[in-house]
């Protein structure tokens, strides 16, 4: 596949993370105006809101567009999707009438949440990032617990604190207690960080009782999104055993504003590596589900330029979100439209590919020094963190816009 061409100059260039072949799906606001669903579009928003209301865009259960969240959509299924993508596609191709009345310039609009998230659970299907991880708290012999091979490990988070890129983070507070301390104590988090990750939204659902193959798991999927799953160390390390993650967790999740389609994604397919035991059945992928997006993490003391701190990519993966979504209906749990699921922290085999401060500066042994001179083990109030995203083809990418967060010193507890 090469650039697809549009009459939105802006779109047409190898560089834009935002060509004819991406298209994804927003929600946005301009001067405090009603939100409205949007498609990014070079450095333009192409607003289908209005394009609906006016009969551009026709669905069968119209109006799908007039609420401030894609979810309408996601429920009429991937025939719809594909339909819906195909309108797009025709509507803002070269050649076709420009409609510059329906373009909204991204630098005037503020972003929101896209879609309305349902549950929000998490996994834990990074190798590199158990092993890191594993390797510092049990030893290398230890690091990957015995079910690691054969199930994505994941726990129920929370879909209330899912944020969207650019809302402030406020440093949780929490109880804690140091190795060498005798009785825990209770105040702001000092380690706090970052974690790397994508996040799947499920379109489809399964009633209850039902589980669902790989494959059927895989088209449910309706898109993606960069995803930090914000993480206080100090706090997880004293609460995580026996039921893991709880409050070190549940403060806040961002994920970048723009849902980039499967369908976009298409030509960037790529197969999970190769298994090291082999996988019950119910688990095995029946072709390719994972994506080749190239990764990386920028981190910038408050009023500095930013330093990359990692880079990496989404292919070093485990386990693809299809066999995530698949393990998690197992049971018979059903799944619904407005799912997330995070992937894991990604990490990569070398120390610059290192998806979190934890792994890249080794529990906080091993300091990092930003370009600034300045150095970090954990993150410090007014840091900000920047994770980005693309898929690079020949002459064109496909972009996720970036999910930045910064972070507020932690509020005074009630007495
Ligand atoms: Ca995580």
């Amino acid at each position: 596949m090469t650039l697809l061409t549009s009459w939105v100059g802006s779109a047409n260039s190898a560089e834009t993370p935002f060509p004819l072949n991406n298209l994804p799906y927003g929600v946005f606001t301009v001067d405090g105006t009603a939100p409205r669903c949007g498609v990014a579009i070079g450095d333009q928003i192409f607003d289908v809101t209005k394009a609906e209301a006016d009969g551009l865009v026709e669905l069968d259960a119209a109006p799908v567009l007039d609420a401030p969240y894609w979810n309408k959509l996601m429920e009429l299924g991937p025939d719809v999707w594909a339909t819906f993508r195909a309108r797009l596609t025709e509507l803002l191709s070269e050649g076709a009438e420009a409609r510059p009345g329906y373009l909204v310039a991204q630098a005037d609009a503020v972003m929101l949440m896209p879609f309305k998230v349902a549950e929000f659970t998490d996994f834990y299907a990074g190798k590199h990032h158990a092993m890191n991880v594993g390797t510092m708290f049990r030893g290398p012999e230890n690091a990957l617990p015995p079910n690691w091979l054969h199930i994505p490990i994941g726990y129920n988070g929370r879909a209330s604190t899912v944020l969207v890129s650019g809302t402030d983070i406020v440093r949780p507070n929490g109880q804690m207690k140091a190795p060498d301390a005798e009785v825990p104590s209770f105040g702001p988090c000092k380690r706090l960080d970052i974690e790397l990750e994508m996040g799947a939204i499920i379109g489809g659902s399964n009633a209850m009782g039902d589980p669902v193959t790989v494959q059927q798991a895989d088209d449910m999927i309706f898109g993606y999104v960069l995803l930090n799953d914000w993480s206080a160390r100090d706090i997880q390390a004293w609460e995580y055993q026996p039921l893991g993650p709880f409050q070190a967790k549940a403060f806040a999740t961002s994920i970048s504003p723009w849902i980039v389609t499967k369908a976009a994604l298409e030509p960037f397919r790529t197969s999970t590596p190769t298994r090291e035991k082999d996988l019950l059945p119910h688990l095995v992928e029946p072709g390719p589900m994972l994506y080749d997006i190239d990764l990386e993490v920028t981190m910038a003391p408050e009023g500095q330029s930013a330093t990359t701190i990692a880079r990496t990519n989404y292919d070093r993966m485990y386990y693809s979100a299809a066999q995530q979504l698949a393990h998690h209906a197992t049971s018979g749990c059903a799944m619904n439209v407005g799912d997330l699921i995070g992937s894991g922290t990604i990490s990569g085999p070398e120390k610059s590919e290192r998806g979190s401060l934890l792994e890249l500066t080794w529990g906080g042994k091993e300091p990092m020094t930003l370009d600034t001179g300045e150095t970090r083990t954990f993150i410090e109030d007014g840091d900000t963190l920047v994770l980005a995203g693309a898929a690079k083809g020949d002459g064109f990418q496909i972009g996720f816009g970036a999910c930045v967060g910064t972070i507020l010193p932690a509020k005074t507890f009630p007495q």
